[in-house]
């Protein structure tokens, strides 16, 4: 595997960024996960505009023109030869002695990109199957708007619900609500067929797999209602499922040891997941 570090396409194994990275002392950077299929790349443009806006709230420049960073992604996908898999991009403020303050004069913010195949086949039978979902206190900062890469509580929450037989941690607020999930966005489905899932604008990341879904409710004809949901109106909710680049829509059977309905995936989770990939944005990757 080939890793893109600065500037140089270089072997993954050796692969490296400097000691001093404030990425490595401080998680002073931003991340992006694109999905590539059938050889396109999905969504990137909106990825490249979350991108530009999690630098811009850390106040990190863009470390090459849009067009520049798209031609790298490309060529690492090409690379690699991913036909279908993820290709990931992380960007810190760059190398400078330790110290909690913005490098003074500033310096160049360091980007690393890395492409991988995934299974396809398994991801059907994880879909086919659905997954199970915990539940854990919101534990992480106000700011998870930005997609940083400062992610111990996803981390923890992630180990927790691999321990525990299950795919995903819902994160819960204090009132009782769900927010997100570790690393996707949670959905449930209400007794008359509408989608609900919380507002961007209150303690979650605005996934792009929860933005394309907006169109794809549309063009269903399902309603969606923006706003908070507890574990208990989840837990006795029609369907769940969760979103993200990484497992598109995955369909929810259990949160905290509850089935959900009969226990098999919704047919409303498993009619969006098949149609996702006409609604979303491709571009070519080569
Ligand atoms: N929420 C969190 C905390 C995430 O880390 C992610 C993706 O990694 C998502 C939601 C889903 O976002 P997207 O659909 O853009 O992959």
């Amino acid at each position: 595997r080939i890793a893109y570090v600065n500037g140089r396409y270089v072997p993954l194994r050796q692969a490296a960024v400097h000691v001093e990275d404030r990425g490595y002392q401080f998680a002073d950077g931003v991340y992006e996960v694109c999905e590539v299929d059938g050889g396109r790349l999905i969504d990137e443009r909106r990825h490249m505009d979350r991108l530009e806006r999690s630098l811009k709230e850390l106040r990190i420049a863009m470390p090459m023109s849009r067009v520049a960073l798209g031609a790298v992604l490309r060529e690492t996908v090409r690379r690699n030869r991913v036909g279908h898999g993820l290709v990931y991009l992380q960007v810190t403020r760059g190398v400078a002695p330790r110290n909690h303050l913005f490098p003074s004069p500033a310096v160049l913010p360091a980007i690393v990109v890395t492409a991988r195949s995934s299974d396809a086949a398994a991801a059907e039978r994880r879909a086919e199957a659905g997954v199970g979902v915990i539940t854990v206190p919101e534990n992480r900062w106000a700011r998870v708007d930005i997609k940083t890469v400062s992610l111990l509580p996803n981390v923890l929450a992630k180990q927790a619900a691999k321990e525990a037989g299950a795919y995903e941690a819902w994160f819960v607020d204090a009132d009782g609500r769900v927010t997100e999930g570790g690393s996707t966005n949670a959905w449930i489905v209400t007794a008359d067929g509408a989608l609900v899932t919380r507002p961007a604008e209150e303690g979650i990341l605005r996934g792009i797999t929860r933005t394309v879904l907006f169109d794809l409710a549309a063009e269903e004809g399902l309603k969606i209602e923006e706003r908070a949901f507890t574990v208990e109106e989840a837990k006795a909710a029609r369907e769940a499922f969760i979103t993200a680049a990484t497992a598109v829509v995955m369909p929810v059977v259990r949160i905290d040891e509850v089935p959900l309905g009969n226990g098999a995936p919704g047919s409303i989770a498993t009619r969006l997941r098949s149609r996702f990939h006409d609604v979303a944005e491709r571009s070519s990757l080569f």
